[in-house]
């Protein structure tokens, strides 16, 4: 961990140019640079300029990142080594390798070594200067995802707890929310919540992104489409696929022995039909290929038989109760043992 106090010689800058000028060594925000504000980040050579005060009263990590530098400047001449003791803060360490210029009288943060990406940064800004307009029109789930990594890093926590309420909600780990037919969100970016799952401690989204992606059959990457280096599954760390190949082919298994359920034995005196009726005739109460739609996704697949009218196929009362439990068993073991498959601490 090295604090360098070295000033980086500045080109002189023209503050009303927005774009990058030839010998200029950075560019300003379109949108996010306040006239009145009184604080320059920088972020891979595009600078904000914004209010301190608002960065200080969401985060902890602003908070310490002007205090040290301020104090540090302060006790330059004593000759103090650590002087805002923050060496000893883990959590805070990062901040002593904040760069820091100062050009016309106004700091210039360097926040290239905190990781952090720009359009991570600018979500933040986004919701703390729109942040009620999510109350009409929530966010994408790629901006949520924005904000948790940087306001994990920089530390929001208010904006972190909204973002980790959110991606809880849509990737809950409860079977009763798989009652609901999953949307085609949730497949498309569940490659990215596992990844966030995994590197942000959230295990709890981790059950639902694993299997929304593995009930996918294509796993993803569409059968006609040319291989595409940006589709996330390929950011998946490797143990991962590894467990979402293996995961998959044990819900195709779980599929195919719910779907050919075994024969009741009626206890009426006269037997119904629950020793007769087969998943063919299924398809044609339900209108649908179970078979086939059901593939990878026994949880939605058990669902539906659940909702079939079973009397309209000549079950009685207690062989539809019974055959209705043993789905509903099936499907909550198949939850519980998903746990296991996919390496999900809980
Ligand atoms: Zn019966």
């Amino acid at each position: 961990m090295s604090h360098s106090n070295k000033r980086k010689k500045e080109e002189s800058p023209a503050p009303s140019s927005k774009r990058l000028k030839k010998g200029r060594s950075y560019t300003q925000h379109e949108k996010f640079w306040a006239s009145d504000g009184n604080v320059v980040l920088q972020l891979d050579k595009t600078r904000f300029k914004v209010h301190r005060s608002r960065l200080t009263s969401q985060s902890i990590w602003f908070r310490k990142l002007f205090e040290h530098w301020e104090k540090s400047q302060a006790s330059l001449k004593n000759g103090d080594d650590d002087p805002a003791g923050i060496f000893d803060d883990e959590d805070l360490a990062d901040i002593a390798d904040v760069r820091v210029d100062k050009k016309d009288g106004c700091y210039v943060y360097n926040l290239d070594t905190t990781g952090v990406k720009i359009i991570d940064f600018e979500a933040i800004l986004t919701t703390m200067d729109n942040g009620i307009a999510y109350y009409y029109a929530p966010p994408t789930f790629r901006a949520v995802a924005s904000i948790l990594r940087s306001a994990t890093i920089f530390k929001f926590e208010q904006l972190r707890d909204f973002a980790v309420r959110y991606l809880n909600e849509m990737y809950s780990d409860l079977l009763e929310d798989m009652d609901k037919p999953s949307t085609p969100e949730h497949g498309v970016h569940a490659a990215e919540a596992i990844i966030l799952g995994r590197n942000l401690d959230m295990d709890s989204i981790l059950k639902r992104a694993f299997y929304e992606l593995a009930r996918k059959s294509d796993l993803g990457t569409g059968e006609d489409e040319e291989e595409d280096e940006e589709d996330l599954i390929y950011r998946v760390d490797n143990f991962d696929l590894v467990r979402l190949a293996r995961g998959q082919k044990r819900l195709i298994e779980a599929w195919l022995h719910a779907s050919t359920f075994p024969a009741l034995e009626c206890p009426a005196e006269q037997p119904c039909d629950s020793s007769r009726v087969r998943i063919q005739q299924l398809d044609i109460v339900t209108q649908t290929s179970l078979t086939q739609t059901y593939r990878c996704d026994p949880i939605g697949g058990i669902q539906k038989l659940i909702e079939v009218d079973w009397y309209e196929l000549g079950y009685c009362e207690e062989c539809r109760a019974t055959r209705i439990r043993l789905f509903t068993e099936q499907r909550e073991n198949i939850w519980e043992e998903m746990g296991h498959w996919f390496c999900i601490d809980e």
